[in-house]
């Protein structure tokens, strides 16, 4: 047993002695304190896995001792606390537990009945350390399983699902604050020809590449970077304008640009993106929907008007024209 760290709290001196030479015999050197008030401070250093509390004290009592002491653990450094009490009462006992005792042992205190009531509270220790990892490897995997349920497996930027989220949260936080919500829908210009000249698996790596930038043109805490699906991304921007949000566009389209990924299919012969933006102060009567899809349109004129270049919507303007 000499893994377990006991702290022994006694006044009487000789008690304590008795009590160390028992510990001594079972391998175990433990921690003292003769007073409550000590007791708490080596509690605090040491965080022991069992402590031998006197009952009576001549400063604070026992039982305040373990109410303080719960009250100050955490629930992955529970202390086992074993009562040491010559009063037979029954409700001394009841309070013990009340306060937060675990077990009890009846002064004078047989070496064989320690030895036995530390041999099980060595295993509950035992079984709330194997509780205790396995909560946290639960927690790590919750952690893990959230990110990956809301990040895109190929580019690890926040996926369609994580856009869906936090657009309707934005979108409300900005109607709230009578401030404008501007999207900035991005495509990758005539990728399909990227992939059918280079590949699949080229096209994956370019994909990565231009989402690298996309994630980090919107670095404020409130605003999102998303793959939308294929080769569209979308970048939701709070407290952001129409103006604002064509500044934004432009620098991330330059930015993809000067990555400089050849593609011979394009009038620059490398890589470039269209966007289209569009902003509204969000209301009862506009619709998040409406917004992305004014976004959309103003994409789609910018592909019309030649690509590689930034489109401007109206909220509102969301019908195609035919060419
Ligand atoms: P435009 O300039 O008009 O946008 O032309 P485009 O070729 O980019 O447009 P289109 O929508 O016809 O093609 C998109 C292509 O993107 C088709 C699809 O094969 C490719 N794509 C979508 N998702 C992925 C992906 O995860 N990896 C790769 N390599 N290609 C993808
Ligand atoms: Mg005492
Ligand atoms: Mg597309
Ligand atoms: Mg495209």
């Amino acid at each position: 047993m000499d893994e377990l760290k006991v702290l022994v709290v006694e006044d009487s001196k000789v008690t304590m002695r008795v009590l160390c030479n028992y510990l001594g015999r079972m391998g175990i050197t433990p921690y003292t304190a003769e007073t409550g008030a000590l007791a708490i401070e080596v509690y605090h250093r040491e965080q022991p896995d069992i402590i031998l509390l006197d009952a009576q004290l001549p400063d604070i009592d026992g039982f305040d001792v373990a109410l303080k002491i719960r009250a100050m653990e955490k629930i992955e450094d529970w202390t086992a606390i074993i009562f040491l009490t010559s009063m037979t009462k029954d409700e001394d006992l009841e309070r013990g537990i009340e306060v937060g005792g675990d077990d009890y042992l009846l002064k004078p205190i047989s070496e064989v009945v320690l030895k036995a009531k530390l041999k099980a509270m060595l295993r509950l220790v035992e079984m709330q350390r194997t509780l205790v990892h396995v909560t946290e490897q639960l927690n790590e995997a919750n952690g893990k399983l959230l990110k990956l349920s809301a990040t895109d497996g190929l580019t690890g930027i926040a996926n369609r699902r994580m856009y869906d989220e936090m657009a309707i949260r934005e979108w409300r936080r900005c109607e709230r604050m009578k401030k404008p919500l501007a999207l900035v829908m991005i495509d990758v210009d005539k990728f399909k020809l990227f992939n059918d000249q280079y590949g699949h698996q080229a096209g994956d790596e370019c994909l990565k590449a231009v989402a690298a930038q996309v994630g980090k043109a919107a670095p404020r805490a409130t605003d999102l970077a998303a793959r939308y699906g294929g080769e569209e991304f979308v970048l939701v921007l709070g407290e952001t304008d129409t103006d604002g949000a064509k500044w934004i566009a432009n620098r991330l389209r330059q930015q993809v640009s000067d990555l400089n990924i050849p593609h011979h299919a394009t009038e620059s012969r490398h890589v470039t993106i269209s966007c289209g933006v569009a902003s509204v102060v969000p209301n009862n009567n506009h619709s998040l929907e409406v917004l992305l899809k004014s976004a959309d349109y103003a994409l789609y004129q910018a592909k019309e008007s030649g690509r590689d270049q930034v489109g401007s919507g109206v909220y509102g303007v969301i019908e195609k024209q035919l060419f």
